[in-house]
């Protein structure tokens, strides 16, 4: 059995978890919260730096408590990125003194694709193609000939983002998206949001624009709550759609904090069903940031050979996930 131990923390989410082949062993996290406005870098670093000894004590701890101790620990992934470069930071320095005081390897671990995977493991789809809809991140992915392949992705900012913008304009705190998810659930009058699809890419900063100018003209909050989702992820199922149909792939996968938003998974789950596709969404815990989806891929990477040494663990705040070589999967033809 091999049991790795993972950290996240590219934002505001700490997590420490131990996971095995066969599962999630024991995750702790401690949630940074903002006083007001959104997420600040230096002050969510400084949250993790403060909580890192907390959180990775508990998750020893945990495990210790199902019959795991130290020494049964092969490997420490960390999220190397993409993310804020303090906060990635501060959790990569844990990282590598973990990995140097227990003598055991280091694996900086790309943190969307560990979204992907461990989606696939919880759900057990195979080939799916993959909308990763985050705070920072909107893309549409696809594995193809030993890389997760970008087919679309936000020209601006992410939907969860976009989302938390215009909460905040409302006055709610951060995260906004579950807040406009309840508001949105009364509204019922469409009003006009600006659909930006540009081939396969996506644009939601005039949304957020749109919201705040039809909220100064008297707009009910519900209606624009509504509307914003709508159209928002109409676009994100459009292009979702589009990638399934140009690749001829009957799986969806969802992955990231906003896929935890029912509207969205049932706009996925009506066009899959309209496609005779199948959609997948793990439990809400996998997709927000979480330690176990860090762990899991250092498990898959580590098995396939794939080891990052400390001089290689360098932070990527800008890391994509085509940059990454996948050795796990088995090769397919083209
Ligand atoms: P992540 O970056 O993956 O941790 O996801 C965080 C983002 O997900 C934030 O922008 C949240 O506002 C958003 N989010 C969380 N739950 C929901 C929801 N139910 N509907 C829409 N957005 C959500
Ligand atoms: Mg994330």
């Amino acid at each position: 059995m091999t049991l790795i131990l993972g950290l996240e923390g590219t934002a505001w989410n700490l997590s420490a978890a131990l996971v095995s082949e066969e599962r999630v062993i024991y995750e702790a996290e401690s949630t940074y919260k903002p006083l007001h406005g959104g997420i600040h870098p230096r002050e969510a670093a400084q949250h993790h730096a403060s909580e890192l000894k907390n959180v990775v004590s508990r998750a020893l701890r945990g495990a210790e408590k199902e019959g795991f101790s130290l020494k049964d620990i092969d490997a420490v992934a960390f999220s190397q990125g993409p993310g804020m470069g303090p906060c990635l930071r501060t959790v990569a320095t844990a990282a590598r003194a973990l990995s140097l005081s227990l003598k055991i390897p280091l694996i900086g671990v790309n943190h969307c694709i560990a979204h992907i995977e461990i989606g696939r493991w919880r759900c057990g789809t195979k080939d799916p193609v993959v909308l990763y809809v985050s705070g920072a991140n909107s893309q549409v992915l696809a594995y193809r000939s030993n890389r997760y392949r970008i087919l679309g992705e936000t020209l601006d900012i992410g939907i969860g983002n976009a989302l938390d913008k215009f909460a905040r304009y409302l006055g709610l705190s951060h995260p906004g998206g579950p807040k406009i998810e309840e508001l949105a659930s009364t509204g019922t009058k469409y009003v006009y949001m600006p659909y930006i699809v540009k081939g396969m890419d996506l644009s939601f900063s005039g949304l957020t624009t749109a919201a705040k100018d039809a909220l100064d003209t008297g707009g009910e909050k519900e209606d624009i709550c509504y509307s914003f989702q709508e159209t928002a992820f109409a676009m994100l199922t459009e292009v979702t759609e589009r990638a399934m149909a140009h690749l001829c792939k009957d799986e969806v996968l969802l992955a990231g904090g906003v896929g935890a938003n029912r509207r969205l998974q049932q706009m996925l789950q009506t066009m899959c069903s309209d496609r005779g596709a199948r959609f997948y969404v793990p439990e809400n815990k996998y997709l927000k940031d979480n330690g176990a989806m860090i762990a899991y891929l250092g498990l898959l990477m580590l098995k396939s050979g794939n080891t990052t040494p400390i001089e290689k663990s360098v932070i990527k705040p800008n890391y994509r996930p085509d940059e990454v070589e996948v050795m796990w999967r088995k090769k397919r033809k083209l």
